[in-house]
């Protein structure tokens, strides 16, 4: 029997054929229509992934099932999405009905670094741990936690946003989740670029600018150019983000006692300074880490995380996840 695994992205969705030992063996991708109603994104999948199918000859009565990846926050258990980040037409929306009404066959959505954090425990940097925190470090910050071999959900299918755990109430801007100092709100791709930004604007001389081009056009890439540079704003920007993101590793070791972190997403190309910086940081809160010190561990599945773990939501024989 084959799964289908969806990832629905801020910019591409894409879609991979999986056969019975869970490997991709055909693909498609496709751009994000931001503007579209749920109603048609369903009946533009189904039509995407009979294509899919039909390239190896099959239908959709050799599929196990269906499972589907989606920004922002999920009710697992009812199948709805509750607010997808920009996507704003898929807001409480009952996407799985939608497509298994269409598809004729068994379907499953979840947040999409829940569905990552299940590709890299079950294939990435997280095989083989029975306990372990997963972190998307991007333009957002997402996670999924691992608690004994299972993606554990919570009351509302909305447990692992770490994103929005409160780490300051001296610093930050104001993040969508309502309050000025969660960890998104100053270490996210966005709000670093953010607060680089800012910065020169209050007259910092920097090269960030000079990598940017324009104030509007400064990104982390920017500022991990300046960085390489030793230039003294991308060192403080960098140190900035990465202490306060020690501070949310740390508090989450504090509640779980898990110290074995699979950290993935475009800010970790930053490299070694951030990372080493990040890590620091925790150590430096974490008293425990002297008896049991934490391993935090590169996400080896890259982009393909989230479209490999949209299958995984697909139960296999004897085994639901
Ligand atoms: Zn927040």
């Amino acid at each position: 029997m084959y799964t289908i695994g969806i990832d629905v992205g801020g910019t591409k969705v894409k879609l991979g054929l999986f056969d019975g030992d869970m490997q991709i063996i055909e693909q498609d991708s496709f751009l994000t229509d931001k503007e579209a109603s749920a109603c048609a994104l369903t009946c533009y999948l189904t039509a995407k992934v009979r294509g899919l199918l039909e390239r190896r000859g099959l239908g959709f009565a050799d599929l196990r099932g269906v499972g589907a990846a989606f920004p922002g926050a999920i009710d697992f258990e009812h199948g709805r999405i509750i607010e997808a980040s920009n996507l704003i037409g898929y807001n409480d929306q009952p996407v799985r009905d939608m497509l298994q009404t269409r598809m004729g066959v068994p379907v499953f959505v979840d947040n999409d670094a829940n569905c990552a954090a299940l590709a890299e425990h079950r294939f990435g940097a997280g095989r083989g741990q029975d306990h372990m925190i997963y972190a998307c470090l991007a333009t957002g910050i997402g996670g999924g936690l691992i608690l004994n071999g299972r993606l554990y959900r919570g009351m509302h299918g909305m447990a692992g946003e770490i994103g929005h755990m409160f780490v300051s109430d001296s610093t930050g801007y104001p993040c969508g989740c309502g309050v000025i100092g969660c960890v998104q709100s100053i270490s996210s791709g966005t709000y670093m670029a953010r607060y680089a930004m800012d910065r020169i604007k209050e007259g910092e001389d920097s090269r960030i600018l000079d990598y940017a081009g324009t104030l509007s056009n400064i990104d982390t890439l920017a500022v991990g150019r300046a960085l390489a540079m030793n230039d003294p704003l991308a060192l403080e920007v960098v140190n900035r983000g990465a202490e306060y993101l020690g501070r949310m590793f740390h508090s989450l070791n504090e509640i779980f006692d898990i110290n074995v972190f699979v950290y993935g997403g475009g800010i970790t190309k930053l490299g070694g300074r951030f990372i080493d910086r990040m890590v620091a940081a925790y150590r430096h809160y974490t008293l425990s880490d002297q008896k049991y010190p934490a391993r935090f561990l590169p996400a080896e599945l890259g982009d393909r995380s989230e479209l490999i773990g949209a299958a995984l939501l697909v139960p296999e024989e004897g085994k639901a996840e």
